[in-house]
This record gives C-alpha cells, structure tokens and sequence, in this order.
C-alpha cells in the first residue's frame, strides 16, 4: 500500500477515523474473536490480541490468552507498530533498546516477543494492530509475518462492513438501526440503575423547498451541514442518528425534558441563524419533538411513537419550534 506518510502524523485525522469506525468499544463482538482466534492458530502463540490506539489509551478489542483490556498508551508496544506501514517484528524484547525497559517486559507478563500488523484504514491511518506476543524469544518467517497483515487486512474489513451497517452513507451518523438498539440498551440500563434519558426526533421543515429550489445535491450539502450542527450540540454520550431522508433522531442519557427542551431550543436558533450551502445562503429550520425514556416505559416503539406524535404538533404548530410529549 502506498500511502502519503502525512498521515501518519495527523493524530486527529487519526481519531476521527477511529470515531466514525467505532473502534473505541472495549464490547466484544465474534467476529473480531474469531480472527484473533484464526492467528493464535496459525502462529501457536500464547496472546493474541486487535488493539487500538485512543489519545492515551490502548484498548483490546479481542483478546487470546490475556485478560487486560487497556493500558496506557505510552508504554504500548502497539503505540510503536502504528508509526509504520510494515509490522513490527520483536524476536527478542531484550535486545531492543525501545521495549527492554518496557513494564511489560521487566515484569508480569514478561513479553520477550512480538509481532503486530498495523490496522490501516483506506486513508492510510492506523487505528491499531493485531498483534501477537510471546513469553519466550522466538524468529518469525516471512509467510508468518504476511499471515498477520492478512490478518488485519480482514480485522479492516469487518470494521469498515460494521460501518456500512450501522451508519448513514450520506451524514455519516448512526442509521435508524443503530439508533433502535442504542434505545433498546438504554432502556435495559435505566431499568437496571434508574434515572431518566430523552429522545429527540427532528424534521427539518418545509425541506422539499430547499431542493425544488436549489436541487438535489444543495440538499444533500444542507443535510450534511445539519447532521455536523445537532452533533456540535450533543455530548460525547449522546447518539446522533439519520432516520431517514429529513428525520434525524438524537438520544440524549442521563437527561430530563426540560433540559433536553433548552438543548433543543438551543440547536433550533442555531439551525435558524445559520446560512446552508455557502453561496447559497439557504435558510432553513428545525421542528423537534421530545419524549421521555425511563424504566416505566414498556419499549422502544412506545417511546418512539410518542416522539413521533409530539413533532407531529410540533408542525401542526407552525413549525420552528420544540413539543414535548
Ligand atoms: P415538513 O415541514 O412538513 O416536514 O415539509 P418537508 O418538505 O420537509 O417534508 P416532505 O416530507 O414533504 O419532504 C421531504 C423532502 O426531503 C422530500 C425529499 O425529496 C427530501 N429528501 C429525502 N431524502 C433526501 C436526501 O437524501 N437528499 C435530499 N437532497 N433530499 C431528500
Ligand atoms: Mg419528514
Ligand atoms: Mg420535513
């Protein structure tokens, strides 16, 4: 692969990838299992783990033969594989003067070998490594070391079918199916440990407009510049998701109505102050409907519908503005 080496210095182009891929989990997910899995078997090593990279954490997203499922970046030997587009190849931790020192090495589990592929996104950043480690030195062969960028070459697949599946092509946000899970487990949760959560659904109004006047890629622009505005008004907890053609839907944790009415108030002047599509200047504004989730509610369809019903008035009022079911 022949990438620009710039990328391998943009650490925030580095963590929007990371992001939009959802390689942040610690949750385990057979698939990941199954490759990591596949290595242990062709390598007849004793760990083998995907990991990625975060601002200052590593995080094992599948893991063979170790229990840890993070530690600090800074003394990851992951941390070093990601500075390259090759593996990185230890036949023996002792007789490199980057890993001697290293706690994995000085103490439990005594590491004296590895060998990780890069994870490489089609832009060439590297989000992690699948790796494998040994407590005694040993050589790897060329055909190994190929099986392991193989390897990761399938762990980038998964990824990017995961995302396919889950988010919006256009916005890039969560679709309506990741947003009825989402809402499925946060319903678990509240009935679990309590508390309140609120979901939002918003309708841009009289949108059909925009794209009988400016067309059909100025509405695709407009979408994209909306979906970018709800996200710069949500926590990093809060799901964002495209519905759907106009309807976007957000869930907001560990918030009541009334404060999901000020965020929605909030959003809505700034969707009514801002001009769409540079040149353009489109105009453009928001109809929002509220509904409560807590552990009374009996599922998801109950909730969504009173969010549906509650933009429904919120239109029937005259748009621009936010209902509460
Ligand atoms: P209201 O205020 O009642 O919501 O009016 P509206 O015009 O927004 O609603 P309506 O449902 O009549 O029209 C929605 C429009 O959204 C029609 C459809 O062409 C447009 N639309 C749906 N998906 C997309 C898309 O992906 N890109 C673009 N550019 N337009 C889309
Ligand atoms: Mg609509
Ligand atoms: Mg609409």
């Amino acid at each position: 692969m022949n990438f620009q080496p710039s990328k391998l210095d943009d650490e925030s182009g580095r963590r929007d990838a990371l992001v939009r891929l959802d390689a942040q989990a610690h949750s385990s997910e057979a698939s990941f299992d199954h490759i990591t899995g596949l290595l242990q078997l062709i390598l007849d090593m004793e760990m083998v783990a995907i990991n990625f990279i975060t601002a200052n954490k590593q995080i094992s997203k599948a893991r063979q033969g170790l229990d840890e499922k993070e530690c600090p970046r800074d003394v990851a030997f992951c941390n070093i594989a990601i500075r390259k587009y090759v593996p990185l190849v230890i036949e023996d931790t002792l007789e490199d003067a980057r890993l001697r020192d290293n706690p994995f090495v000085t103490g439990p589990p005594h590491l004296r070998c590895y060998v990780g592929a890069p994870l490489t996104t089609a832009e060439g950043y590297n989000l992690g490594t699948i790796c494998a480690f040994g407590t005694q030195p040993r050589e790897f062969t060329a055909r190994e070391i190929a099986m392991v960028e193989k390897c990761a070459e399938l762990v980038m697949d998964q990824l990017e079918l995961r995302s396919q599946a889950n988010r919006d092509f256009l916005t890039e946000l969560y679709n309506r199916r990741s947003f009825v899970a989402a809402l499925d487990s946060e319903l678990a949760r509240l009935r679990r440990s309590k508390g309140t959560a609120t979901i939002a659904f918003l309708d841009l109004d009289h949108f059909k407009h925009v794209n009988d006047t400016f067309g059909h890629p100025a509405g695709d622009r407009v979408l994209k510049q909306f979906a970018v505005i709800v996200t710069s008004h949500c926590r990093e907890n809060d799901l964002v998701a495209r519905l759907g053609g106009e309807e976007f839907a957000v869930l907001l944790p560990d918030t009541d109505l009334d404060a999901a009415h000020v965020w929605a108030k909030r959003m809505g002047w700034q969707v009514a102050n801002t001009r769409f599509d540079g040149d353009n200047e489109i105009s453009l504004t928001v109809s929002v409907g509220l509904a409560l989730v807590d552990d009374t509610q009996t599922g998801s369809e109950t909730i969504t519908k009173l969010a549906d019903n509650a933009l429904y008035e919120a239109k029937r009022q005259g748009r621009n503005c936010v209902v509460a079911a």
